[in-house]
């Protein structure tokens, strides 16, 4: 009855179970077994393998891990390897258990053990193993992966590394216009771009989205990053084809190294995305290796962006004002008012430490309003004689707001408009000619004067004077500096002051600060002068005093007074 019993176990089992001698000759074996190498029967099986000397494991170091397992321990447990199955040759993966089996004085006579097919399981592993560590959309390698490798790269004991974090630019319009099939051939196409510059040991992940990233195991020098780097934004900035549209892209590039600038691998990670973020916000398209005074100055940067905004509904903001005097006749005609922060820790700043830092926070219009809005209440209190001429910057420029705030402002200071004067450079109307056309057409309107400031030092467009409605053109001060000494600069001096003539606008000579300089410009027939000659910018009541006791006695020209030609 009992062997009946083990009987029915021992052919019914699902696993495999065998009974072979020390040397591998079959002894006993199941119909499972049979099965699973491919014979009808037990008899099958026993009569093919006995005396055939065939492989079973596909690696040939297992047969010896096998044995050695056994002799070691007795007994081998759940290993798992490849195997051909006897009969049809085709590789399986399998679990096996082994054990001896003993005679009296425990001597093991015979080999015993079990098989189970494992290749589902493996299967399904290798597939999880693969999703894991392969962007399944760009085949490169994933996030997990290389957050693995990198964390390996910078342990104790290892000798650095470099990281680039590559985010590609203008990624979310194509998603935005085009879809998200569209975005992901981008992915595509750009991971094999990148793939192609990348080989071993570097290696390439996708870290999600549009983030790209490269580990270069190992110390490196700045030459060897850099060409890197290089060859990165080369390769990202050919365009690709889309859909049959040719769309261009550009990548910004983020670079720190291990040990340098990072002690472990997160801030490692951090850096160079910080590094990135640098690239990216000065123009794009390039890259920038991570260095920590940038880190420092962007810390101040942000602290200032959060103090400005307080600056205005605290007051601390000021505004200056620099005489521009009618040189030739010796009068004050109007002032230009000059932003000042009178920061509370760090004295009066001036605008050059705090403009660009409104810009980036967008706080340029309030800014720039603020200071419209004083202005005006100040020149209205001043001589009405008096003009007052203010900054504006292209931004606010181009906000609907500024023409509400003129109306406003000027309705509730009654400040005759034609006092005012709004001074725009050419940045302001480069990126939209038509609406700033428009914009301009509506200033005059209102009855205010418009500056063109800085000429000189941008686009330089004589056809701007002709086309815009300007009232006056101010030099700018780099060009009178070097008109001494440069004869291209005295010549673009004497195109503006002949077209000024023509069209009738007025041309103010920025930066005088000396006799020869206002010589110079008054021999040209500029009587316009503004610049430490006259004076510095100063604060609103030493100017409201000044006016109010004199009417300013100005230094002359010592040129006798027929070798000056007036505009007027
Ligand atoms: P800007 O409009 O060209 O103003 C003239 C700048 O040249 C002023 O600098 C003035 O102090 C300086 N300056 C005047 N005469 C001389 C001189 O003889 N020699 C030298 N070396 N410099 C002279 P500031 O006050 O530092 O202003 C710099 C810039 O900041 C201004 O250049 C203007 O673009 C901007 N800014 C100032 N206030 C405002 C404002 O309220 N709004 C806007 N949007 N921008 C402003
Ligand atoms: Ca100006
Ligand atoms: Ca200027």
């Amino acid at each position: 009855l009992a062997e009946a019993e083990y009987r029915s176990l021992f052919e019914n089992a699902v696993c495999g179970i065998y009974r072979d001698k020390l040397d591998g000759t079959p002894v006993r074996c199941n119909p499972a077994l049979a099965a699973f190498n491919g014979y009808a029967s037990e008899d099958e099986y026993t009569e093919a393998v006995t005396g055939a000397r065939v492989t079973w494991y596909v690696d040939p170091n297992q047969s010896n891990e096998f044995k050695k397992l056994l002799a070691a321990e007795g007994r081998v447990k759940d290993l798992v390897s490849e195997v051909y199955r006897h009969h049809t040759r085709e590789k399986v993966w399998i679990t096996e258990n082994a054990w001896y089996v003993r005679n009296a004085d425990g001597v093991p006579i015979f080999i015993e053990g079990t098989i189970q097919d494992a290749t589902e399981r493996i299967t399904t592993l290798a597939i999880i193993e693969r999703q894991v560590n392969i962007d399944t959309l760009t085949g490169v390698a994933s996030r997990f992966r290389f957050i693995n490798c990198l964390e390996a790269e910078t342990r104790p004991g290892k000798h650095g590394c470099t990281l680039f974090s590559i985010d590609l630019d203008r990624f979310k319009e194509v998603n935005d216009f085009l879809g998200h099939a569209a975005g992901d051939i981008v992915l595509k196409l750009v991971a094999n771009r990148l793939q192609s510059l990348v080989s071993e040991p570097r290696l390439l992940a996708r870290l999600g989205g549009d983030e790209f990233a490269i580990l270069q195991p190992g110390l490196c020098n700045q030459s060897t990053v850099e060409t890197l780097a290089k060859k990165i934004v080369v390769a990202l900035r050919e365009p690709l084809r889309i859909n049959g549209h040719d769309l261009t892209f550009g990548a910004s590039v983020g670079i720190a190294m291990f040990p340098n600038h990072a002690s472990d691998a997160e801030e490692l990670l951090g850096n160079a995305d910080f590094a990135m973020y640098q690239a990216k916000s000065s123009g794009r398209n390039g890259f920038r290796i991570f260095d920590f005074e940038l880190r420092a100055d962007i810390q101040h940067r942000k602290e200032l962006k959060k103090e400005l905004r307080l600056a205005i509904e605290d007051d601390q903001l000021e505004l200056y004002y620099q005489p521009i005097a009618t040189a030739g006749v010796g009068t004050v005609e109007g002032y230009e008012a000059l932003m000042r922060w009178n920061h509370p820790k760090r004295g009066f700043l001036p605008p050059s430490q705090f403009i660009p830092i409104a810009e980036e926070a967008g706080l340029m219009t309030d800014l720039g309003n603020w200071a419209i809005t004083r202005a005006c209440q100040q020149a209205a209190v001043l001589p009405s004689h008096i003009k007052i001429s203010v900054n504006v910057s292209p931004s606010q420029f181009r906000s609907a707001s500024i023409l509400v705030k003129l109306r406003n402002v000027l309705q509730e200071t009654k400040l005759d408009p034609s006092r005012l004067i709004l001074e725009i450079t050419e940045s302001a109307i480069l990126s939209n000619e038509l609406i700033a056309e428009k914009i301009l057409k509506e200033l005059q309107a209102l009855g205010v004067q418009i500056a063109l400031d800085d000429f000189g030092t941008g686009y330089s467009s004589l056809s701007y004077l002709q086309r815009f409605p300007f009232n006056t053109v101010k030099i700018d001060r780099s060009f009178v500096a070097g008109m001494l000494d440069l004869n291209a600069n005295l010549a673009v001096i004497r195109a503006v002051l002949g077209i000024g003539r023509d069209l009738g606008i007025r041309v103010v000579a920025e930066g005088v600060e000396t006799q020869q300089q206002l010589d110079a410009l008054l021999r040209e027939g500029c009587e316009l002068i503004q610049g430490y000659f006259y004076g510095k910018p100063k604060p609103y009541s030493e100017i409201a005093s000044d006016l109010a006791i004199q009417q300013l006695e100005l230094p002359r020209s010592n040129l006798p007074a027929n070798s000056i030609r007036l505009i007027s």
